[in-house]
Order: structure tokens, then sequence, then C-alpha cells
């Protein structure tokens, strides 16, 4: 049985078992989730967290180096954050839409005791400046993705420029991201056990009553996560990548299903760029360049969850959002998504931010909390399926530029 397949499968028994165990079997649940789901679900993300510094180092400065001059790098990342932001747009604008029209947040919410502790959001003009790292080992200790890039970046411009004097270290790194991808192909044998386990936890200790009193609200977000998909990514795709867009969603399905398990943009990382790189044919250099920038600055899932949410609160507590409101709640989710890392929970301290920025009471975000678990699962897998559109899609326009696709083929 083909490996997706198998993912699919556990991804699907996970969400039975999880279900069982939490209507009918609760006191089983809490031993197998201590001693058997959340171990083998741990032990699978610390597998591919284990890998995601190393590839996307490795990957940037070969991507870098392998786009050749600094035009092409230049018009490749104008391309991808082009796409990004105008996509994360839309993604805003159809869950405010939905929200707007099917007022999740109408009727009976108890709004009297909602606490909710706002973390401190980096503001977005110390992320853009904090860019560079000033310790680039240390920004691979902390994981800080934006950081590793800007290195990366420099690294392999570095390498493309020295030539031949630097071939040494060039076939160094690409040595390295064999390896690197090697162990992603060992690592994805245990993903069906890991997805299994992940999910069958997570949905275990989901509350019931809140799903029940949410209905409306996750109904919403569910649905324009799904438009989104669908008309965005699938038109983009299919107009702009040339590519069939069930091609796209079959070949990138199991990225999709580790990003639903993990709720982590940044674990799926290796995953995410091997099934674009494998199954959607998407040039390494293209793929090593705009997934990993995606991972942390594309974020349309989110940014929908932030939308539909922003209403919901509006309404609950009764304030009415002016145009201009509703523009500030745009642009703020847009630039909010771009100095946040992809891990699991974050949207929930960006929404903070986008509800300071109109003044609606940060507590009500108490209200969602209780079903923000099952649609981080999702909203992540939307997340991920955007960087690879854009992939697919910049990945097409530098066909244009002949001869370039055979060159790394044969290289
Ligand atoms: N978990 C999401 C991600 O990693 C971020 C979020 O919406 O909380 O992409």
């Amino acid at each position: 049985m083909k490996l997706s397949t198998k993912i699919l499968i556990a991804l699907a028994l996970g969400v039975v078992a999880g279900l069982i165990l939490n209507l009918a079997l609760p006191d089983a649940f809490a031993t197998l989730d201590k001693y058997v789901l959340k171990p083998v679900g741990t032990l699978f993300l610390n597998l591919i967290k284990m890998l995601v510094v190393p590839i996307v180092f490795f990957s940037i400065v070969l991507g870098t180096a392998g786009l050749g001059d600094p035009k092409k790098l230049g018009r490749i990342g104008a391309k991808t954050i082009g796409f990004f932001l105008a996509t994360t747009t839309i993604a805003i604008i159809i869950a405010m839409a939905l929200a707007l029209i099917f007022k999740p947040g109408v009727g009976d919410f108890e709004t009297e005791g909602a606490k909710f502790e706002a973390q401190e959001a980096p503001a977005v003009t110390d992320t853009l400046l904090g860019i560079i790292p000033t310790n680039p080992v240390q920004a691979m200790a902390d994981g800080n993705m934006l950081q590793i890039i800007a290195f990366s970046v420099f690294v392999g411009f570095a390498l493309t420029m020295l030539g031949s004097k630097t071939k040494g270290i060039m076939d160094l790194i690409e040595q390295g991201n064999d390896i690197m991808m090697y162990l992603v192909n060992l690592v994805m044998k245990f993903a069906p056990y890991g997805a299994f386990a992940l999910i069958a936890s997570a949905i275990g200790s989901q509350g019931m009553d809140a799903v029940k009193a949410m209905g409306l609200y996750m109904t919403i977000v569910i649905a324009a996560l799904a438009i989104h998909s669908v008309v965005t990514y699938g038109g983009s795709v299919a107009f702009l990548g040339k590519m069939n867009p069930v091609k796209f969603f079959k070949g990138f399905a199991p990225a999709m299903s580790v990003a639903f398990s993990t709720s982590s943009s940044n674990a799926t990382l290796p995953i995410s760029m091997k099934t674009a790189q494998e199954n959607l044919g998407v040039r390494k250099s293209v793929s090593g360049f705009v997934q990993p920038l995606g991972a942390t600055i594309n974020m349309d899932g989110t940014a929908i969850m932030q939308g539909v949410a922003t209403i919901f609160i509006a309404q609950v507590y009764d304030v009415n959002l002016s145009i201009g409101a509703m523009l500030t709640v745009i642009l703020t989710a847009v630039l909010a998504s771009i100095g946040t890392a992809g891990v699991p929970g974050v949207g929930l301290i960006m929404l903070a931010m986008v509800l300071n920025s109109v003044g609606l009471p940060v507590e009500g975000i108490a209200l969602i909390l209780g079903v923000d678990r099952l649609l981080d699962m999702l909203r992540t897998a939307v997340n991920i399926t955007g960087d690879a559109a854009c992939a697919v899609i910049v990945d097409k326009g530098e066909d244009k530029h002949v001869g370039e696709r055979k060159e790394e083929a044969t290289a």
C-alpha cells in the first residue's frame, strides 16, 4: 500500500478512535493518552522537528545558489511575496464576508466570566528589523525561521558569486541536503502511527460541549477554508500554474495530512517540501525558497480563523465594525501573519493583536478557545497548501526562462 494511503487511513482511524474514546470511554482515554498516544505523537513530532533547521538551511542555500543571479532571486522573491499577500487578503475577505452573512455571534453567549491572558505578539517592525541575525548560530539554536532564511540567502548568494572557488562547500551542502531528504523518507515511514496518535489524542481530549455551542462558528471557519482552498488555490494553480487542481490536491495530500495531525507548518516543512518536489514536480531551487518562507509568513488558514473570529466577537459584544475598522482588521491580520512562526496555536496570539487594533475585547478569545485546537489542525493544512500553490505557480513562471529546468535536472 502507498504511504500516502496509509497516512490517510491513519487519519480517519485517528478521528474515529478519538471520538469513541471521547464519547464512550473517557477514563480509558486518559490512561491511553498518557502512556501511548501522547508519547507516540511526541516522538513523531520530535523526529520531524529535528530535520527542520538543517533542511531550511541547506535547501535555501542550494535554492539561492541554484537561482544563480540576484535578478532571478529578486524576481522570484517579488512574485512569492506578492502571491502571499494577495491570497491572505482574499482569505480574510472570504472569512469576514461569510461571518457577516451568517452571523455566528448573534445569540446567547456567556461573556460574563470570560478571561483571556493575551501574550505579547511581536511588533511587525521589530520582526522586520530582526530579520538579519546578529548571530546565525543562535538563530539556528532558537529555530528563528526568518533569520535562518536571511542567513542562508546570504550564504547561497556568496556561493554563486565565488563559483568554482567554493565548490567543496557547495558539494558539502548538496550532500547535506541529500542526507536530510533521506531522513525525511525514513521518518515518514513512522508518519501513519504518529498521525494516528496525534489525532486520536487531540480529538479524544476535545470538550464536545464547546463544539456544540460553537457549531455555527466552526462551520463558517471550515466553509471559508474549503472555499479558499478550492477557489483561490485550485483556480490559481489551474490558471497561473497550468496544473490540474485535482492533481495538485491529490499530490499534496500526504503533506496536508501531516499538517493536519501536527498543527504546525514549521514541523511539516520537511514533508511539504519533499511532497511538492516529488509529487508536484516543483524545482528544488523554487521549493527550497518559497516553502520555508511561506511556512513563516504565509498563513491563509490562520487569517481565515481571525476574520471569522473578529466578526464573531464583534457580534457577541454587540459592536458595530465600520468599513474602516474592517480594513484595519484585514491589514493587521495580513501583517500579523508575517512575523509569527508556524507553530500550534499561534493564530490566537495574532488574533489578540487584530482585536486590539480595532478595540474589540481580547477576552472574547476565551469563547473560541475551546474549539480552536480542532480548527488549528484544519487551518494549518490550508496554510501549507497555500505555500505549495505558490511554489507551483512560481515554478511554472520560471519555465519561460529557457533551459533552467534541464540544467537543474542534470546538475
Ligand atoms: N498552527 C498554525 C500553523 O502552524 C498557526 C496557527 O494558526 O495557529 O500554521
